[in-house]
């Protein structure tokens, strides 16, 4: 695993091999600055040499993937889980204000705070927004990134605004095709048209037949299983009984709203490169790569036959703490209940300890002082362990990262000019 260097004054240099950082490090020419990532600083000045590292980001709804890869090899590859329960505790504070507000109900309204300001994102929007936008520049901090692409949609919304209308054509093997392949599966959830089955191969299906006149349109396309296109055969969709399909099929698709909010801020605000989802899965299948996020990185970075990193960092978001207006409701007896407690014993939730050599993190701090423990993926390693048994590894903060090694991924056979 590669260590990050930054030089003097802060700024990134090219990551070193461990065993130069260990030499730095023992003889007292750097000091380390992070855990993980593992980043050290260097307390004299360095001229560092640097080359061109791009950096491939596969934006996502739930999960980010990143990867940075120079002409020669990947230097860091990941993912991070971003935080999904916004929407539902904003909601939730919401409900206790409402009940509050409706108990002081001789309370006259004192603000008039309820405006919305230009360019307004709904909060759970905005956080994923941010949360990009974080990563990448918490990716420069740490490596000196020439490039930057972003994928912000899986297909391309402003050639496809009216598919059906301005008639894109479906051929197989094309790379067009592979859009509006993309393009069909969002539309039809991903499942079988007719019978609604999932998870199972599906293929293109002509709602009108070819051999009867049907085009290629896009208005004439649909989704289905091997078994409903076999049993449909020279039949059109309303003789196979589901007539409503033809008119579902000339509508068009509504891109998925987080991406098409996002990706134009984005750009803007990063001042990057974007590619499409479609464009990535061809080039991922042609070098004959598993679908992860982290693989998708690496296709969207433009990398082909380069060294693969060997260990995938990963990134959890957590909530740092509760807020006392969660715990609104009395106990029994009429006592309000206590808010998250802060600190026990020096650790904090989310703390990563070291505990029977294992690293792990504290997922359930008591005031009583023993804890549980887990690992990232939520597994348990204690459910309650002494503190004073725990060695504190890194503070929490609002991401919790851990480095595993990852299976070596397929290697490339040369990539489609792009
Ligand atoms: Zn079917």
């Amino acid at each position: 695993m590669l260590v990050f260097v930054l030089n003097k004054t802060g700024n990134p240099l090219m990551p070193a091999s461990p065993a130069k950082a260990r030499h730095l490090l023992e003889n007292g020419q750097a000091v380390v600055v992070r855990r993980t990532p593992f980043t050290i600083q260097l307390l004299y000045g360095s001229s560092g040499y640097k080359q061109d590292i791009t950096l491939g980001v596969d934006a996502g709804y739930a999960t980010v993937g990143y990867s940075a890869v120079t002409d020669g090899r990947e230097l860091i590859a990941g993912e991070v889980n971003l935080r999904n329960n916004i929407k539902r505790l904003l909601e939730k504070r919401k409900a206790y204000r409402r009940t509050r507000r409706s108990r002081k109900w001789y309370r006259k309204p004192r603000f008039d705070n309820r405006g919305r300001r230009d360019g307004w994102l709904a909060p759970s929007i905005q956080h994923k927004l941010d949360s990009h936008i974080k990563l990448i520049e918490k990716l420069k901090s740490i490596l000196p990134i020439t490039q930057t692409i972003v994928e912000v949609a899986s297909f391309d919304t402003q050639k496809m605004q009216n598919p059906e209308i301005s008639g894109v054509e479906y051929q197989q093997g094309e790379l067009q095709g592979y859009e509006v392949r993309e393009y069909l599966l969002e539309k039809w959830g991903r499942k079988c048209a007719y019978c609604g089955k999932k998870d199972v191969p599906l293929e293109i299906e002509h709602i009108v037949p070819r051999s009867r006149g049907g085009s290629d349109r896009v208005s004439n396309l649909t989704i289905a299983c091997h078994e409903c296109n076999q049993t449909k055969g020279n039949q059109t969709a309303e003789e196979f009984g589901h007539p409503q399909i033809q008119a579902k099929a000339e509508k068009s698709l509504k891109a998925t709203a987080f991406m098409n909010i996002v990706r134009s801020k984005m750009v803007d605000l990063l001042n990057c490169d974007q590619t499409y989802g479609y464009i990535t899965k061809h080039d991922r299948i042609e070098l004959g790569m598993p679908k992860s996020h982290a693989n998708d990185a690496f296709v969207i970075a433009g990398g082909n036959g380069q060294e693969h990193a060997v260990h995938l960092h990963i990134g959890k978001q957590v909530r740092r703490q509760n807020r006392s207006l969660f715990k609104a409701n009395f106990l029994k007896g009429g006592k309000l209940k206590r808010n998250t407690v802060k600190e026990v014993k020096g650790f904090r939730r989310f703390d990563k300890v070291k505990y029977d050599d294992k690293e792990c993190f504290i997922h359930g701090l008591r005031s009583s002082g023993y804890f549980d423990l887990r690992t990232i993926t939520g597994d348990r390693i204690g459910a309650s362990v002494n503190s004073k048994k725990l060695t504190l590894l890194e503070r929490a903060k609002g991401t919790i990262q851990e480095v595993c090694v990852i299976p070596p991924r397929p290697c490339g056979r040369g990539l489609l000019a792009r």
